[in-house]
């Protein structure tokens, strides 16, 4: 079977990252030890992800005429994602500036710039033609990626929303989105309250959080628990509408972007026909893989390597 075409819409920005003893407080200034600009945003991130693991990635989104926006282009298309429809604009191109101390603890703050520009009216509905999957995350307006998922969802696609960063989802978007993708964190605010777990344990009643989502209107969920694996919440499978995924065991030296690189991976492999759980263990395997190496992009596993570890 030949693999559906993947089109991933959204972010792309410059990760420019320092390394310090531990993060600054407010008001201080601290010596850092290390300083690296490498490719990133969530959309980049994700695009680069699926294109390693095998998918036929358009990436749509927007970069600044600027040493970062080529950087970016370069990146991306380096890896064999379909860049002709990343436009250059006026604006620069977004950043995120990131802290990282010893402990691996970060903070991260982001600036649109370009990512901002991204209109409904570049979610071009011929671009989405023939897709089989459409990947979303929230770095870019929101009217935007409800555009986006309209197009896929017209077009037949299986609509991917990673809802980070975190923002409330209007019911629209909610019912255009076939997979959430959410860790405890985004779950938990999605769901107003109701307190998702961070780790697993066969104690935990998943059904009942599977309940929670369903009501909310989402009955395909992948939540994502770090170092402790993921669960699949599936209303839909009948047989078995809960799989936990237990992590897989590697010395993680950066987990940035392993989120990314676990979505990336989902499309990836829904595109060439997996079902929602033989995916997810999939890219349970990928985004470990990828928490090995430093950085994000360049830390992404091929096909050879996520098949010498399952
Ligand atoms: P980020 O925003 O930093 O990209 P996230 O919060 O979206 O991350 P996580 O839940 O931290 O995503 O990680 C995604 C997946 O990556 C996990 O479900 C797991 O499969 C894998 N993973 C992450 N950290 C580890 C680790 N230390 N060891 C093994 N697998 C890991």
């Amino acid at each position: 079977m030949t693999a559906a075409r993947i089109v991933v819409a959204g972010s792309l920005n410059a990760d420019l990252t320092i390394y310090c003893d531990r993060l600054p407080l407010p008001g201080e200034t601290l010596h850092g030890h290390g300083f690296a600009v490498n490719p990133g945003g969530k959309s980049a991130n994700q695009a680069v992800a699926a294109a390693r693991l095998g998918g036929d990635v358009t990436l749509l989104g927007a970069v600044g005429q600027d040493p970062n926006g080529d950087m970016l282009v370069a990146s991306t298309g380096g890896a064999g994602v379909d860049v002709s429809h990343v436009r250059r604009v006026t604006e620069p191109t977004g950043v995120a500036v990131i802290s990282v101390e010893d402990s691996g603890e970060n903070s991260i703050i982001i600036s649109a710039g370009a990512n901002g520009t991204l209109s409904p009216a570049a979610m071009v509905p011929a671009l989405f033609t023939g897709a089989g999957v459409v990947c979303l995350c929230l770095e870019v307006p929101l009217d935007t990626v409800q555009a986006a998922a309209q197009a896929g969802h017209d077009t037949g696609a299986t609509v991917l929303l990673n809802l980070s960063p975190y923002a409330p989802v209007p019911d629209a978007l909610a019912l255009l989105t076939d997979v959430l993708l959410v860790n405890a964190h985004e779950g938990s605010q999605f769901l107003g309250g109701f307190q998702l777990p961070v780790s697993d344990s066969p104690a935990i009643a998943w059904h009942d959080v599977l309940e929670e989502f369903a009501r909310h209107g989402l009955s395909q969920v992948l939540l994502t628990l770090g170092a402790h694996g993921s669960v699949v919440l599936d209303s839909t499978n009948f047989a078995e509408p809960v799989v936990r995924i237990a992590p897989t065991k590697v010395d993680a030296v950066d987990t940035t972007g392993a989120g990314d690189a676990f979505t990336g991976a989902v499309a990836a492999r829904l595109a060439a026909g997996d079902t929602l759980a033989e995916a997810a263990r999939y890219a349970s395997v990928a985004a470990a893989l990828a928490a090995t190496k430093r950085g994000t992009q360049a830390a992404y596993p091929s096909v050879a390597q996520v098949a010498a570890q399952l």
